[in-house]
């Protein structure tokens, strides 16, 4: 039994991914959890507005059906997704192209794409390649990609012998989609992780909005455990102490919230580099593409990284018939800040009116959204699985402790969970999770 708030078994700090994976997979084991978040609301990172009825993520988060965490998290079996088209749709040289997606909706392919001046042959050789990596990479497992040598992601696609054009024009504007990192410095090892999961899946988006799954998480825990508001100023292995309120005594603590903050309530911690990532959400009178696509900007002719319609995607975020088309920039904005959004708004539409051939001046702009500290920068060399164990009765986890990906906060947290069960002495078996949910 919880005493009203004042002990648990396990105390959890950040209610976004991570911490309600760590609390779900605690109580799945039998012990009982108080979560508590500094803010008004769950999910951290993933929490989703509502502005004038249209529903605004923080961000494109794309999430691919191929996360393995989206499907074994307790609490998560309800999650429903909504899928990109296959492939992607590339804009670069004035054209669109449609790459690995359905070639009948194609109005150019990527070997045109890539081709430029060069002969059809090395074209079509190129293109063979791209397939074959990436088949490669579909059936080779975790641990293999792990251990293979680590460089930079330009190296290694340069190393694997991709032409500049072929980088350009497909590899960087996709990866840049898929890591938030154009310059392409993420370690070698993360890019095939993230690459064999474009090979293995599909793009998609949680129905209902980025929220939607921590609130599946949060809702699947026993009533009482989570608390809204409780900003926790410091931490122990037996006590965290609350601005406000009353201090929560435990046995273990998981610290969830996100790398500043965790390095400020563990002094030392690791806290990497992140890459800023800002979002421009706009209402417009008609859809600019009747599909459910993830377009990449190749031509670099504006700040646009990449785009989607999406209302296409999921149409319960659009209202009173407008569609929603929601737009990224990638990178430190002049200042570190909005300074300016109604000249980047102008200059993102302009880019817009490009990528979608169409005229963007009444397009509505609903909310700019910049997040200096968005992803964790994984740079070569990157420890991929850093320890989540501290000490016995203290524990970390997030994205930063992974890999920097919805995926890695989850995995993180049922890491940080298994340690911690594991120094209590709680017996753990997955089959239990049922029941323990269910008794909870
Ligand atoms: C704009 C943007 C785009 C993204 N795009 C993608 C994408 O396309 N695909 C993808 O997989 N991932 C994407 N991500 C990353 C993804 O959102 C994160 O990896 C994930 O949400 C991290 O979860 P977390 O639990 O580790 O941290 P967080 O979500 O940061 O959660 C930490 C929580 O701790 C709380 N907290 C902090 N300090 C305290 C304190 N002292 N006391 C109590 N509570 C505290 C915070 O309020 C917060 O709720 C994106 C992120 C952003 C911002």
């Amino acid at each position: 039994m919880l005493n009203h708030a004042r002990h648990a078994d396990v105390v959890v700090v950040g209610a976004g991914l991570a911490g309600l994976s760590a609390a779900h997979h605690v109580v799945a084991a039998g012990l009982t959890v108080i979560v508590l978040e500094g803010s008004d609301r769950i999910g951290g990172r993933m929490a989703t507005d509502t502005v004038d009825g249209f529903r605004l993520d923080p961000g494109n988060h794309l999430l691919n059906t191929s996360f393995p965490e989206l499907h074994r998290t307790p609490g998560l079996a309800g999650l429903r997704m909504r899928q990109l088209s296959p492939g992607v749709l590339v804009r670069g040289g004035g054209r669109n192209y449609r790459v690995f997606g359905d070639q009948r909706r194609a109005r150019d392919s990527l070997s045109l794409l890539i081709g430029g001046s060069r002969t059809p042959f090395s074209a079509t050789l190129e293109r063979a390649r791209l397939g074959a990596t990436l088949a490669r990479l579909a059936g080779t497992s975790t641990a293999r990609l792990l251990a293979r040598p680590e460089t930079t992601t330009a190296e290694a696609l340069a190393a694997r012998g991709f032409s500049p054009r072929m980088v350009d024009g497909f590899l960087r504007p996709l990866l840049a989609a898929l890591l938030s990192d154009p310059a392409l410095t993420t370690s070698s090892r993360c890019a095939d992780l993230v690459l064999r999961g474009f090979a293995r899946g599909r793009l998609c988006v949680p129905e209902g909005g980025s929220a939607s799954v921590p609130e599946l998480l949060a809702k699947a825990l026993p009533p009482g455990s989570l608390h809204l508001g409780r900003n926790v100023t410091s931490v122990s292995t037996n006590e965290v102490a609350v601005d406000g309120h009353p201090a929560v005594r435990c046995r273990a603590v998981v610290v969830a919230t996100g790398a500043r903050r965790a390095a400020g309530l563990l002094p030392g911690l690791h806290v990497p580099e992140f890459h800023p990532v800002t979002t421009l959400h706009h209402a417009v009178a008609e859809a600019p593409l009747r599909e459910p696509a993830l377009v990449l900007a190749a031509d670099r002719r504006g700040p646009v990284a990449y785009s989607v319609v999406a209302s296409e995607v999921d149409p319960g975020c659009a209202l009173d018939g407008r569609a929603l088309v929601s737009s990224t920039v990638l990178g430190p904005l002049p200042g570190g800040r909005v300074a300016d959004a109604e000249r980047l708004d102008r200059e993102v539409r302009g880019h817009l009116a490009d990528l979608y051939g169409t005229d963007t001046d009444g397009w509505e702009l609903m909310a700019l959204r910049h997040e200096r500290d968005a992803v964790p920068a994984m740079r070569a060399p990157h420890h991929v699985r850093r320890p989540v164990r501290l000490l016995s009765g203290l524990y970390v986890c997030g994205d930063h402790r992974d890999i920097s990906t919805a995926q890695g906060a989850l995995y993180s947290g049922r890491r940080a969970a298994h340690h911690l069960l594991r120094d209590l002495g709680v017996r753990f078996r997955p089959e239990d999770t049922q029941r323990n949910l269910a008794a909870a």
